[in-house]
C-alpha cells in the first residue's frame, strides 16, 4: 500500500512513523498544503493509494482567540486542497482527523454522538478552527457519497504527548500544566496559576494511543467515521490535582485566573461506534501519561538551569 501521511513531524505524526515506517512523510517545507499548485503536482497520478491527513494549524485556546484567521484560512486550505487533489490523483482511501471541538456548544446530548454534528454552532472561542474542521467532515462525506470512495474521518478528543519545539507558545493544556508545575518546583514556588475557573470537563488521550488507533483503523480496513476518546471525563481542577501528585508537589496550591476564558464547559463524546469497530483498544491512564511527561520536562528544565 502506498500511503501518504501529512503532519508527520507533529505530535501524532511522530508516533505514527514507527507504526507505518514505509509511508511517505513530507514536511511542510517539502509540501506546503496551503499551496494549490504544489499539492496538485505532489499528488501526481496514482502516486498514493491512501492518505492519512494529520497536518493542521493547531494550538491553545488563547492562540485560537488571538489568531483566529490563521486557524480558519490554513485549515480550510489544507483540507480542501488535499482532499480534492487526492481524489483527482486516484487515492481511494482518505482518513481525515477532526476534533471534538467541532460539536455544537449548546448541545444537551451527552456524551455527544456523531449524529449531532450539525445541530448547532461550535463554541465561540474556537469558531474558526472548529468550522474549518467541520467543513472537512462535509467535504469527505460528499466525496464518499458522490464517488463511492473510502473517504472518512476520526474525531479525537484533546491530545497531549511528547513536547515539540514547534509547539512553543501554543502548547496544549496537559503539556502546559506539567511545564508549569516543573518550573514552579525548580524555582522554589509553592503553587501554580491556571486559566479559567477549573470547572470545565475534558477527555484527554495520549498522542501515541491515538496513533495506535489510526494504525488499527487502517489495518482493519475500516470504512466509517467516528469519535475516538477514552471514557474518563474529568474537570480541569481534578487533572491539576493528579498532575501535582504525579510531580510530587501535592502540597502546592492551585489558583485560577477567572479573567481568562474557560472554553466549552463539556464536550465528552459517545464512543459506541469506536467500540463497535475497534473493540480491543486500550488507553493509558492520565496519571501514567503525565508521569512520563513529568520525567522528561523536569529533566530538561533542570539541565537548562
Ligand atoms: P501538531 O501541531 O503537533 O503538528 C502539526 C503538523 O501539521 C506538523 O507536522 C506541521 O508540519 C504540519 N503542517 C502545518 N501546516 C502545514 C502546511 N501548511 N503544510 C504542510 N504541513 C503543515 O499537530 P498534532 O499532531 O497535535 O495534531 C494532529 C491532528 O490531530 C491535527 O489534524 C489536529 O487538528 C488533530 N487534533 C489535535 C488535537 C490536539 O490536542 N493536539 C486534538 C484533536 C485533534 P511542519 O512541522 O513541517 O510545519
Amino acid at each position: 500500500m502506498k500511503i501518504l501521511v501529512t503532519g508527520g513531524s507533529g505530535m501524532v505524526g511522530r508516533s505514527l512513523r514507527a507504526l507505518f515506517p514505509n509511508a511517505t512523510y513530507p514536511s511542510s517545507s517539502e509540501l506546503d498544503l496551503t499551496d494549490s499548485r504544489a499539492v496538485k503536482s505532489y499528488m501526481g497520478q496514482g502516486r498514493f493509494d491512501s492518505v492519512i491527513h494529520l497536518a493542521a494549524h493547531v494550538g491553545s485556546l488563547h492562540d485560537n482567540i488571538e489568531n483566529s484567521t490563521l486557524y480558519f484560512d490554513r485549515n480550510v486550505l489544507m483540507n480542501t486542497l488535499l482532499t480534492k487533489y487526492a481524489y483527482e490523483s486516484g487515492v481511494k482511501n482518505f482518513l481525515g482527523v477532526l476534533s471534538t471541538c467541532i460539536y455544537p456548544d449548546a448541545t444537551k446530548e451527552f456524551p455527544i454522538p456523531e449524529s449531532s454534528l450539525h445541530n448547532g454552532a461550535p463554541h465561540f472561542d474556537l469558531m474558526s478552527y472548529s468550522y474549518a474542521k467541520r467543513s472537512h467532515a462535509v467535504q469527505l462525506d460528499a466525496y464518499k457519497n458522490s464517488f463511492g470512495v473510502n473517504y472518512n474521518y476520526l474525531i479525537p478528543c484533546n491530545l497531549y504527548g511528547a513536547k515539540l519545539e514547534s509547539h512553543r507558545g501554543r502548547s496544549h493544556f496537559i503539556n502546559d500544566l506539567i511545564y508549569k508545575i516543573c518550573a514552579a518546583k525548580l524555582n522554589g514556588e509553592r503553587g501554580i496559576v491556571l486559566f479559567g475557573d477549573g470547572t470545565p470537563l475534558r477527555q484527554f488521550m495520549h498522542a501515541e494511543d491515538f496513533a495506535k488507533v489510526i494504525f488499527a483503523y487502517i489495518s482493519n480496513n475500516i470504512n466509517a467515521s467516528f469519535n475516538v476518546a477514552p471514557q474518563v471525563n474529568m474537570s480541569i481542577n481534578e487533572m491539576a490535582r493528579i498532575a501535582l501528585d504525579v510531580c510530587e508537589c501535592d502540597t502546592f496550591t492551585v489558583s485560577y485566573d477567572s479573567s481568562k476564558p474557560n472554553g466549552q464547559h463539556r464536550k465528552d463524546v459517545n464512543t459506541s461506534l469506536m467500540e463497535k469497530y475497534l473493540p480491543d483498544l486500550e488507553f493509558r491512564s492520565l496519571r501514567d501519561g503525565m508521569s512520563s511527561l513529568f520525567q522528561a520536562e523536569y529533566q530538561s528544565l533542570r539541565d537548562l538551569k
